[in-house]
């Protein structure tokens, strides 16, 4: 058994998987879990009701009556309301979100949202600027946890978003920059199967739940590939936040509450410009070896059409709770490569930097769900290393 199946550099990265563990537990994981919780960082805006563009004849993504709605039923056309009377049969329509498990909670508090800037990112396929259709979400009603999606159609999504954007590695032809695409929407799978394996539902009759250690050992821990990956992307989005820091520092986090807007400043200000994080892990993720050969630029319009495409995908997923997660998680991805990636020379990052309120938010719950994931999965791949080698 390979004890130091976790230990050395974490690869394409610039800090080993000690240092990640240690860091991550001493000082991120508890920081993030406290910025999570405050007003500002728990609503996040969304546009739920899905526009897949890939599978019209989906009936999942037809089906309003599937989700949880935020306008008065009377609104809407009798037909949305009831489908299965309406000659389809319940096979072509399961729906996941009648489970109360996968429904999303708006229950959401009145709080002002001040002093952003509304752009929209390159990176993603949403355009934020659009007001129509969305709503706020409070997060912490809303864990990423099993929900019941499984079958053809979650595995419809993944397939799509590997063998269409992004196919697995390694092969000859695939650039230093695919590899990378690659590894992002990998690390994000591994995370997303964490948090089911975290947070399971172990028996529907009592409505218990709990770890499901199986599930982890199958979807993630016997793939060290996939861990490493987590990692990968953990280092990836912390470069991306440490990168902006000084933008992310000065921003504005007002929700009316001038107590708790001045805690969720130190937050940030703690996590940003952290010592312990400084001199043990300064360059996460150095991004300054990119794009540096003479197809740079058209290799970065590709790869962004790519990641685009992969968050349209996300308004294909049937089930409205992985919806959320998985649009905030592409969208916190996206602002991570746009703040990579987008600006134009590090010097200029200051002055050009735009974040909107909404991607800063996306951001920071994704580097928490990473932090998360990364804390699980050392903590059982340590007792399951431990069961296995004692006698
Ligand atoms: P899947 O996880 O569906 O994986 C499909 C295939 O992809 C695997 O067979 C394997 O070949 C490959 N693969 C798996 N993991 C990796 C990896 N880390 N890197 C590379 N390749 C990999 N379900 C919930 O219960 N709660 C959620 O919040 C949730 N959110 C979701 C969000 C999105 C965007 C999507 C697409 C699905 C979500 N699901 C969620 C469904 C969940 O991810 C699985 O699809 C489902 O549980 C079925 O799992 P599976 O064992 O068939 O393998």
């Amino acid at each position: 058994k390979d004890k130091n199946k976790y230990s050395g550099v974490v690869e394409d990265c610039c800090c080993d998987y000690e240092t990640v563990n240690h860091l991550n537990e001493q000082v991120l994981h508890p920081s993030l879990q406290e910025l999570v919780k405050t007003s500002f960082f728990r609503y996040f805006k969304v546009k739920l009701w899905c526009d897949c563009p890939f599978w019209p004849e989906d009936g999942m993504c037809r089906l309003r009556d599937c989700s949880v709605c935020e306008c008065p039923e009377s609104e809407f056309p009798e037909s949305f309301k009831n489908p299965l009377r309406h000659g389809l049969s319940s096979d072509d329509l399961v729906c996941q979100e009648g489970k109360p498990q996968a429904a999303v909670d708006r229950t959401v508090d009145s709080k002002a949202f001040r002093g952003w800037t509304v752009t929209d990112n390159p990176w993603t396929s949403d355009d934020e600027t659009d007001n129509a259709d969305m709503t706020y979400v409070n997060l912490q009603l809303n864990p990423e946890r099993y929900t019941g999606y499984i079958g053809p159609s979650a595995r419809r999504i993944w397939d799509a978003v590997y063998s269409e954007n992004c196919p697995k590695y390694p092969s000859e032809e695939l650039c230093q920059e695919e590899k990378i695409l690659y590894k992002l929407i990998s690390g994000l799978h591994t995370s997303i199967s964490v948090h089911i394996a975290a947070d399971y539902l172990l028996d529907e009759a009592t409505n218990t739940w709990g770890e499901n250690l199986t599930l982890l050992y199958d979807r993630v821990l016997r793939y060290p590939d996939r861990v490493g990956n987590l990692y990968f992307t953990f280092l990836f989005v912390l470069r991306a936040v440490t990168k902006a820091a000084d933008y992310l520092e000065q921003a504005e986090y007002e929700t009316g509450n001038p107590i708790e807007d001045l805690k969720t400043q130190s937050i940030m200000k703690q996590l940003l410009y952290n010592p312990k994080l400084q001199a043990a892990c300064p360059l996460p993720f150095d991004e300054a070896k990119l794009w540096k050969g003479q197809s740079g630029p058209e290799l970065k319009q590709r790869i962004q059409g790519q990641f685009r495409n992969i968050s349209a995908l996300m308004d294909c997923v049937g089930c409205e709770k992985c919806r959320l997660w998985g649009k905030l998680q592409v969208l916190g991805l996206g602002t991570a490569l746009n703040i990579l990636f987008s600006v134009n020379g590090e010097e200029h990052l200051g002055q050009t930097l735009q974040l909107q309120r909404n991607e800063v938010i996306a951001l920071m719950n994704l580097l928490n769900r990473l932090s998360e994931s990364v804390t699980f999965v050392h903590e059982k791949e340590t007792i399951m290393e431990g069961r296995i080698s004692s006698p």
